[in-house]
């Protein structure tokens, strides 16, 4: 769609209800107008994060190869040329929309390579646990219209999500009812950001002070207390017994739990078995209350990347093309992993939303396809600078709970081509 056509009944570069590309949230009820200098400014229901994603300045400088400036035809050829005669690339980052993660894919696929998001690491911790014994969530507007108790579990969700207050926990309207009840809100986690949680729908707010490593204690403790099993009377998980006692009985107390995670926030040896704690819980509580989990972050399209990858390939990242069809090893084909140990000859990186996603330090050539003020540490061997899906093109990204995908608008002329564009004419060119 034209960006005449995309332009709301309000006037020239006025646009309504506008979905956010920059974090999993994917909030679509954004008004972005013009700047007065050129370019956008968010007039309505911005976050810090969106406002510096959709407020940064244009910039359209030239492709390069080897620091010098070329045209994209050029910088497409030399692309071409180094996958060709490349015996492994690997294709991370995966910072991109639907439509870049199908292109990479395919690149992937005719190249011989492997694909690997750069937040895999997070995002693992919740796909072995997906894998191995499964999970209950819910989505965000099951949230936001039947939960009267969160518990965010070790994740301090105003940073990687600044809107989830504001749009699920605090809202006041319920589909379900015209006097929902007050909410329940507990942090389970040290020195985590409760600020957000205020309001008219806001009950009690309270503070289980404990690490984020020994959240699995408490959760499986609360998952035995439900089995009816005994249990030691001293602390759990760094907790007083009795805290963890009434932290269960609140569970069972609710009609519509839900614990909120960010596998990011598990950076810690075992974070899988955080989450798999959770899962269990959630899952056991079931029998008598109705209870689900909610993982946030989903940030640099990692739940599109995800998806794609398993509509396309049967599996969710981590995939190698390099035998002629897809090979899943979630360890083997971790592409941090691959690139330390040399496993691979050429990066090809993707970075289209922020600027902060930078390839990780390696010896091998690197083709990056990022946004013009990519934070590099040193000159890959080809730049492209390529558009911001959402805001210098048209896209859709797949929201955090997985559950919806959001239309993304083209939103300011621009001459920095798509990602997807940008692979496809890579994948030409072979
Ligand atoms: S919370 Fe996330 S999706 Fe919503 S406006 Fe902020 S950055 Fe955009």
């Amino acid at each position: 769609m034209d960006l005449e056509s995309e332009k709301s009944r309000n006037g020239a570069n006025h646009f309504e209800n506008v979905a956010c590309p920059f974090c999993g949230m994917a909030c679509d009820d954004l008004d972005i107008g013009p700047s007065g200098n050129g370019g956008l400014k968010v007039l309505k229901n911005g976050c810090a994060r969106s406002i510096a994603g959709f407020e940064r300045p244009l910039v359209e400088p030239s492709p390069q190869v080897d620091g010098k400036n070329v045209t994209l035809e050029e910088a497409v050829r030399a692309a071409a040329k180094l996958i060709q005669t490349s015996k492994l690339p690997i294709f991370g980052g995966l910072g991109t929309d639907v439509e870049g993660s199908r292109a990479v894919i395919a690149l992937a696929e005719r190249g011989g390579g492997v694909v690997d998001h750069a937040m895999s690491p997070a995002t693992y911790r919740n796909i072995r646990v997906m894998q191995s014994s499964g999970w209950l969530t819910t989505s965000l507007t099951e949230a936001r219209n039947r939960a009267d108790l969160f518990i965010f579990a070790g994740c301090d969700t105003h940073k990687n999500n600044p809107r989830f207050f504001e749009r699920v926990v605090c809202t006041e309207a319920s589909m379900f009812s015209d006097n929902p009840a007050k909410r329940t809100v507990i942090f389970l986690g040290e020195g985590l950001d409760q600020s957000a949680a205020k309001g008219n729908r806001i009950g009690e707010v309270l503070t289980l002070p404990c690490k984020s490593d020994r959240i699995g204690e408490i959760l499986d403790a609360m998952r035995a207390l439900q089995k009816s099993l005994a249990l030691p009377s001293g602390d759990i998980g760094g907790l007083p017994r009795a805290a963890v006692d009434d932290l269960y009985a609140r569970c069972k107390a609710s009609t519509y739990g839900v614990i909120v995670w960010d596998p990011a926030s598990f950076n810690f040896p075992g974070g899988d078995l955080t989450v798999n704690a959770i899962c269990e819980f959630v899952k056991e509580i079931n029998a008598t209350s109705r209870f689900a989990g909610l993982s946030l972050g989903g940030n640099e399209g990692v739940p599109s990347a995800s998806s794609v990858c398993a509509w396309q390939s049967g599996y969710p990242l981590r995939v190698s093309f390099a035998n002629g069809k897809p090979e899943y090893d979630a360890e083997r084909y971790d592409a941090t992993r691959m690139l330390a140990a040399k496993e691979g000859d050429l990066l090809v990186w993707l970075a289209s939303f922020g600027d902060n996603l930078v390839p990780p330090e390696t010896d091998v050539p690197t083709i990056v396809l990022g946004t013009p003020g990519l934070k590099l540490s040193r000159k890959p061997k080809i730049f492209i600078p390529v558009g911001t899906p959402g805001v210098d093109h048209s896209g859709r990204v797949i929201r955090v709970d997985n559950v919806v995908s959001l239309p993304l608008r083209k939103l300011r002329q621009s001459k920095l081509p798509s990602a997807a564009d940008v692979l496809a004419s890579i994948e030409a060119a072979l």
